[in-house]
C-alpha cells in the first residue's frame, strides 16, 4: 500500500470511529502497521476515551496479595512461579494473610487483588479458605481474586462446574474476578506459550459463568512477545464477542510483556510506541468494554500518563506488594502514595477520581484518609 491508499485507508476508518461504527478485524490489523502515524491512531483513540469516560483519569487504592509462588505450570513467560522445593519458593500462613490485610486496612484500601501459583500441594479449599479468612476479618475490603487459570485448576481439584466452584467462592466473599490468564487466545501463540494451563475454551467459559451469575470480571492481553498483529487483533475480537453476549467485562487491561528471568529472556521488551499503540488500538476495537486501563507497574510511570491521552482512562492503583512483574524484571516503583498517583494523573491533564474495584467513586472522610464510603452512583 503506498502513502495515498495508507491516507485513505485511514480516513475511512476515521470515519467509521466518527459515526461510532465497530472496526473489523482488517481495520485493527491496519491500524498496527507502523507506517499508519501513531499519532494519528492516538487522537482517534482519544475521542472514544473522552466520549465514553470524559477528561476522568481513574485510580483506586489497592493492594496485592500472592499467596503462594509454587505453580505446578511452567508457562515460558512467568518469572514468578517456583518449583515446591526451590528457595524461592514460599506460602503464606493465616497469620501473614491477616497482617496482609490489616495493613490493607490501615492504609484506607478498598481492594485487594489476590493471584498466585497453582501449588501442587494445596487443596481447593486452602484457596477458599483464604478468601473467607480475609472477608470475615476485613469485610470492607472487596476481593477482587483468582483468575480463569486458578478457577480451572479449581474445578480439576474438585470435580465439580466452574459455576459450582464460582458461586462457593462468592458465598466465600469473593467480589469479582481479575483478569489474567488471558495472554493471547490464539493456539498458534497460546501452545508456544503455555499449553498445559486453561485453555482460552475454559477462559472464556469461566468469565461468561461469572458474569451469568453476576461477578464483574476484567480482562487483559499480554503482548510483545512471540506474538503478531493478526493474534493481538483476534483476540481482542474473542473478548468484544463475548461482551455483547454477557457484558459483564468492567475493564480492559493490555499487559506489556517483560522478559527478564523468563524463559523468553532473549526477547526484547516492548517500546513505548509499541505500548502506546495498543492502548489506542484496544480502545478502538473494544467499543463494549467502558475502561481502559494503563497498568503503571508494566508500562511505567511515563508511558502510562502518555497512555491517558492514547485510550486509557485508568492507570490502576497505589499497589502495594506487586511480585509478578517485579520479578520479571519491573523497574517501577513498588508503591505509590496516593498524592502521587493524583499528581501523575493531574500532570498527564486528566480529572483523577478514585474509584472502587467496579468503578463507583470513593469518598474520604476529609479527618481520616483511612475511613472512606462509596458514592451510590456508579462513576460511569
Ligand atoms: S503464569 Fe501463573 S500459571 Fe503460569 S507458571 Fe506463572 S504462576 Fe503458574
Amino acid at each position: 500500500m503506498n502513502a495515498t491508499e495508507r491516507s485513505a485507508r485511514f480516513r475511512e476508518i476515521r470515519d467509521k470511529v466518527e459515526a461510532d461504527q465497530r472496526l473489523s478485524l482488517d481495520d485493527g490489523i491496519f491500524l498496527y502497521d507502523p507506517q499508519v502515524p501513531l499519532q494519528a491512531v492516538g487522537e482517534l483513540a482519544n475521542l472514544v476515551r473522552e466520549r465514553k469516560n470524559g477528561n476522568a483519569g481513574y485510580f483506586n487504592i489497592n493492594t496485592h496479595l500472592n499467596p503462594t509462588n509454587v505453580c505446578v505450570y511452567r508457562c515460558r513467560f512467568c518469572a514468578f512461579r517456583s518449583d515446591l522445593r526451590d528457595p524461592k519458593g514460599y506460602t503464606m500462613s493465616d497469620e501473614q494473610v491477616i497482617a496482609r490485610g490489616q495493613e490493607a486496612t490501615d492504609n484506607g484500601c478498598t481492594e485487594m487483588h489476590i493471584v498466585g501459583g497453582l501449588h501442587h500441594q494445596k487443596p481447593y479449599q486452602w484457596y477458599r479458605h483464604l478468601i473467607e479468612l480475609l472477608h470475615e476479618n476485613f469485610p470492607q475490603i472487596h476481593l477482587k481474586g483468582w483468575t480463569a487459570v486458578e478457577i480451572n485448576w479449581f474445578e480439576f481439584q474438585t470435580k465439580k462446574s466452574v459455576r459450582w466452584v464460582l458461586e462457593d467462592l462468592r458465598s466465600a466473599g469473593l467480589g469479582s474476578m481479575p483478569g489474567g490468564g488471558a495472554e493471547i487466545f490464539h493456539p498458534e501463540v497460546r501452545d508456544q506459550l503455555c499449553e498445559h494451563k486453561a485453555n482460552t475454551h475454559a477462559w472464556l467459559d469461566i468469565h461468561r459463568n461469572a458474569h451469568e451469575i453476576g461477578l464483574r470480571t476484567n480482562c487483559t492481553m499480554l503482548y510483545g512477545h512471540v506474538e503478531n498483529a493478526y493474534h493481538r487483533i483476534d483476540h481482542l475480537l474473542r473478548l468484544r464477542e463475548l461482551q455483547d453476549q454477557t457484558g459483564g467485562f468492567q475493564v480492559f487491561i493490555p499487559l506489556a510483556f517483560h522478559p527478564e528471568n523468563t524463559k523468553l529472556s532473549d526477547l526484547k521488551k516492548p517500546s513505548a510506541l509499541m505500548d502506546l499503540r495498543t492502548m489506542a488500538v484496544s480502545r478502538l476495537m473494544l467499543d463494549n468494554i467502558q475502561h481502559i486501563k494503563a497498568y503503571w507497574i508494566m508500562l511505567g510511570i511515563e508511558t502510562a500518563q502518555a497512555a491517558l491521552a492514547y485510550g486509557a482512562d485508568d492507570i490502576d492503583g497505589t499497589v502495594r506488594h506487586e511480585l509478578i512483574y517485579h520479578d520479571a524484571g519491573a523497574t517501577t516503583p513498588e508503591c505509590l502514595s496516593v498524592d502521587d498517583i493524583k499528581q501523575l494523573i493531574v500532570e498527564a491533564g486528566r480529572d483523577p477520581i478514585e474509584r472502587d474495584t467496579v468503578y463507583n467513586r470513593v469518598r474520604r472522610d476529609p479527618n481520616d484518609y483511612t475511613q472512606w464510603s462509596i458514592e451510590e452512583m456508579a462513576a460511569v
